[in-house]
């Protein structure tokens, strides 16, 4: 885990500045996208909820362990992007442009401790993701292979048509970069203290 610093870039939040991996214009999705984050995750090097973010236009970043609804002038419908059993499913056919999705980012043990503290979210319906593909992003230890990250999820679960590929292409930068650190770090001498 990284801390953050001075050295680190302001607006991606990373040590190695990946702002170039962010669309310019961001992608755009008539779904609006509200990512809960766990503090814990805030300086994780692994994380992808920060490029999502700056990556799609309009896409909310929170971070905290308690949250309160966020206000819907809208009126949009709300649904929380979790698997489970029991779930409200949402209304068929709801319009993409009337869709609110919240994300929990985390592990899935953080995941599961936002739901437990924020009752709010465990009463809202259920997005699930039906058989996405495989993770291409097998960084996290936490993360099995059908654990998907949080970019990953939310490119999957945004109705057709979603901007996928281009969403994907963020974390495959992600994925090559920090290949690249490690590279370095195998290679570089041993510096003393
Ligand atoms: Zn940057």
């Amino acid at each position: 885990m990284t801390r953050l610093g001075a050295r680190h870039c302001a607006r991606c939040a990373r040590a190695r500045c990946l702002c170039a991996l962010v669309p310019n214009p961001p992608l755009q999705h008539p779904t609006e996208v509200v990512v809960l984050q766990h503090p814990l995750e805030v300086h994780e090097v692994k994380g992808t909820a920060r490029l999502l973010q700056l990556g799609l236009r309009g896409c909310q970043l929170h971070v905290g362990e308690g949250f309160s609804p966020l206000p819907n002038p809208e009126g949009r419908i709300e649904a929380l992007l979790y698997p489970g059993e029991g779930a409200t499913a949402l209304p068929a056919g709801t319009p993409p442009e009337r869709l609110r999705l919240y994300v929990l980012d985390g592990t899935w043990r953080k995941s599961r401790l936002l739901l437990h503290r924020n009752p709010w979210l465990q009463a809202l319906p259920r997005w699930p993701l039906n058989a996405p593909p495989p993770s291409r992003y097998r960084v996290r230890k936490a993360q099995a292979a059908h654990q998907l990250s949080t970019l990953e999820a939310v490119a999957y679960a945004l109705p057709a048509p979603a901007p996928v590929e281009p969403l994907l292409a963020i974390l495959d930068g992600l994925v090559a970069d920090l290949g690249a650190a490690a590279a370095a770090r195998r290679q570089a001498p041993i510096k003393s203290a």
